[in-house]
């Protein structure tokens, strides 16, 4: 029996009885496995608190000997709930997490064994990294890497099966001082974001001292059966089904978005929630999402940092939990063509310390111009460095997405809504030249007054944009959902840090010449109103007239990724990155290689699988069904029947034979297509010809005959599972 049918058997007895958890109150679960201040406070003298407790605050280093007493009061903590081992936990470029376990337990010279932690395994590590990658940084540099504590971020517990290990989340960095991760950078670009912000919010409140980036993320994700899943290479390799006819019932009926969570899911996702809890992660919201096996969760937003650290983790929580469940969860953009694709809306805002969220309209007119200071200089951030947010969401799965069934067209556009749109227009008719105090003062108290309006209008919602504004928090919806969310949040508080700071400039400029503040902030407002006017769109993005007209307005629209990633390496990117602090050339150049090679290696391991699948599964059961057809003709012709009763049988093994043909021809040619490929030494070039050459001329025409040979073959002989069994079985 092939695995497909025996997958399909044991789901037929899977019994739904999976090891869902008793639900305890989640406040007493909720940080269990957080080395939280509140943890820190039992755990360590004042001192080391003190000093843990600046260092999160962005405060002060900490010294050798404070974190001799940190470290020995993580490991007591830890220990008190059955840790052996620790690892310093990073986020390389690969996309995944990384960590190397090592235990407590030592041999003192005389040979008593001991478990120790001292201050200096808590704050740096030397993990063998030379397989990481780093876009040759560290070849060129022959320096090695190592990974550094980052105190902001809190230590944690992981479990897995019985085993605790204490997770000390790091940066990973080179010698030479080069970032080889996705925290490094963000961290950065959060410093750069909040120095900016506070020079601007200090025009309006001189209390403000520091802003922070806020972020809460929705993954989507898709749960299908493990032994089904097991059942197509594809899946395993790639995370996403190269092959695959469309079922008769997909998404149309949209029944899944409206139904109930399926209860084997249910058991799984309140197993994982579980552990989030655990680990401080605050999910709070789970559903099912539009196409079939499609499910999303948010947590409530955190500081951004911390909240991409969440994510990280939450994926890998997933992943994991999904095992003890017989499941298995896809977080690929794309696993299944035909039906929605995953993405992982990014919501995003900025945070005082004095508890105002700069992006939510005010009560009084002041804040409200505040408001408005934010939202306009968002807005042209995007309008000045679409290219670049668009590089951040370049990915191999992405593309898949992108432009795909109900996802955000390639194209960066901002959504705000009917009535800010009339606000931003009334604010660039009104803001002339002679503006004075009293148009001023008047504008004012009108923008007020529309604010009802504006709170109303949080439930406008345009589902079609790439960058939407919803409410109090402007949402990036077009970020994948394998994504690490540091890249997009990196860049978005990069290109809004340096837009406030060239809004200070501007206005001080103005203020210098003689203008009242508030009036020469309205006119700076009004200036960054009509320069980036552009890139509001408030029509369906999904549609073709977008298109053109996006082109009209001279919008770029990057549909791929070696092309999109060029925006990394032009001078305005250069100098954005410098001047702001968060990646040098040097640091760029590599980010810039690495993306590139990570695209080639997953457009080839697709090309691989697919030759593989065609000739080892497609093929073989083809040929299977084409004797059996022959057998019948054969037969029938042998029993002196016309051929009537025959013309039928080969009709079908006329078609099933061009099918194979072509597949046999296409698969071959594509291996040849990748030798070519192979021999290009430039990284971009080598990147365009595995986009063009190899899955552009290829991936559609062989799944194409692939998926029409799927709709012939005797059901009995195909051995890979179906998009019907994969979508509606569990
Ligand atoms: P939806 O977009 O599905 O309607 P919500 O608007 O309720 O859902 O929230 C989506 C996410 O946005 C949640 O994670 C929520 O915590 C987050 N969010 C809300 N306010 C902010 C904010 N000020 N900054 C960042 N994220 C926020
Ligand atoms: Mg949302």
């Amino acid at each position: 029996m092939s695995l497909r049918f025996s997958a399909i058997e044991s789901i037929a007895k899977e019994t739904g009885d999976a090891p869902a958890p008793a639900s305890p109150k989640i406040t007493t679960i909720f940080n269990e496995n957080v080395f939280t201040l509140k943890t820190a406070r039992e755990y360590l003298s004042d001192e080391a608190y003190k000093s843990l407790a600046t260092s999160i605050r962005g405060g002060k280093k900490i010294d050798r000997t404070v974190a001799n007493q940190i470290s020995n009061g993580l490991r007591a903590w830890a220990e008190s709930k059955g840790v052996t081992h620790y690892t310093h936990w990073f986020q390389p470029l690969t996309g995944t997490t990384a960590e190397k376990h090592d235990s407590f337990f030592t041999l003192k010279s005389d040979g008593t064994a001991i478990e120790e932690f001292d201050g200096a395994a808590l704050i740096q590590q030397e993990p063998d990294a030379s397989s990481f990658p780093s876009g040759g940084i560290r070849a060129t540099f022959e320096a090695r890497g190592y990974t550094a504590w980052d105190p902001s971020s809190p230590a944690f517990i992981i479990e897995i099966g019985h085993g605790k290990t204490l997770c000390i989340p790091t940066i990973f960095i080179s010698y030479t001082g080069e970032s080889l991760d996705y925290k490094a950078p963000l961290l950065k670009a959060v410093e750069s974001l909040s120095k900016a912000a506070v020079d601007v919010c200090n025009y309006f409140d001189k209390n403000v001292t520091k802003v922070t980036p806020t972020l809460g993320w929705e993954q989507e994700y898709f749960v299908i059966d493990e032994a089904l899943a097991t059942a197509r290479p594809d899946l395993i390799q790639c995370g996403r089904t190269v092959f695959g006819a469309s079922p008769a019932k997909g998404q149309q009926l949209e029944d899944h978005y409206f139904g109930s969570i399926p209860e084997r899911v249910y058991a799984f996702m309140r197993d994982y929630e579980q552990e989030a809890y655990k680990l401080g992660i605050p999910l709070r919201t789970r559903h099912n999402e539009v196409a079939p096996a499609q499910f999303e969760c948010a947590p409530i937003f955190e500081e951004v940092n911390i909240a991409v650290d969440h994510n990280t983790l939450l994926m890998d929580v997933m992943s994991r939990v999904a095992k003890r469940h017989k499941l298995v969860v896809l977080l690929h953009e794309k696993p299944f063509a035909g039906i929605n694709g995953s993405g992982k809306h990014n919501n995003w805002s900025m945070a005082t310390d004095t508890g105002v969220n700069l992006l939510a309209p005010g009560k009084t007119p002041k804040t409200n111009l505040m408001f408005l200071t934010f939202f306009v200089n968002t807005i042209k951030a995007v309008h000045d460095y679409a290219d670049i947010l668009r590089a951040a969401i370049a990915s191999a799965p992405n593309d898949h997405r992108l432009g795909a069934n109900e996802a955000p067209p390639a194209i960066i556009s901002v959504f705000v809504g009917q009535y800010l749109a009339k606000v931003l227009a009334d604010v660039e008719a009104r803001v002339n030249t002679k503006f004075d105090e009293q148009d001023e003062a008047i504008l004012k108290l009108d923008l007020h007054r529309s604010i009802p309006e504006l709170m109303l209008d949080n439930t406008d919602r345009n589902r079609t944009s790439p960058f939407a504004f919803t409410g109090n928090k402007f949402e990036f919806r077009a970020v994948g959902s394998s994504a690490n969310c540091g890249i997009s949040m990196t860049v978005l508080n990069t290109i809004v840090a340096d837009t406030l700071r060239k809004f200070k400039t501007d206005v001080d400029a103005l203020i210098e010449k003689g203008d009242k503040k508030e009036i020469a902030i309205m006119h700076v407002i009004q200036k960054y109103i009509v320069e980036s006017k552009k890139v509001l769109f408030e029509g369906d993005g999904y549609s073709d007239e977008w298109h053109h007209e996006a082109e009209r307005r001279g919008l770029p629209n990057l549909k791929t990724t070696p092309i999109a990633l060029d925006a990394l390496l032009t001078d305005k990117a250069k100098k954005l990155f410098e001047s702001t602090g968060v990646y040098s050339h040097t640091e760029l150049e590599a980010r810039h290689e690495i993306e590139l090679e990570k695209y080639i290696k997953k457009v080839q391991i697709e090309a691989r699988v697919m030759g593989d699948l065609a000739i080892n599964h497609i093929i073989p059961a083809a040929i299977k069904y084409q004797n059996q057809l022959l057998n019948n003709i054969n037969g029938l012709k042998a029993a002196g029947l016309p051929e009537t009763a025959y013309s039928s049988q080969l009709e079908i093994l006329k078609k099933v034979s061009e099918h194979i043909q072509v597949i046999h021809t296409k698969v071959h040619a594509m291996v040849e297509a990748r030798k070519i490929a192979n021999n290009i030494e430039n990284s971009r070039t080598k990147a365009i010809a595995y986009e063009s050459q190899v899955k552009s001329a290829f991936f559609d025409e062989i799944r194409y005959h692939v998926d029409k040979l799927e709709q012939l073959v005797d059901d009995d002989i195909w051995t890979l599972p179906k998009y019907r069994e994969m979508l509606f079985l569990r």
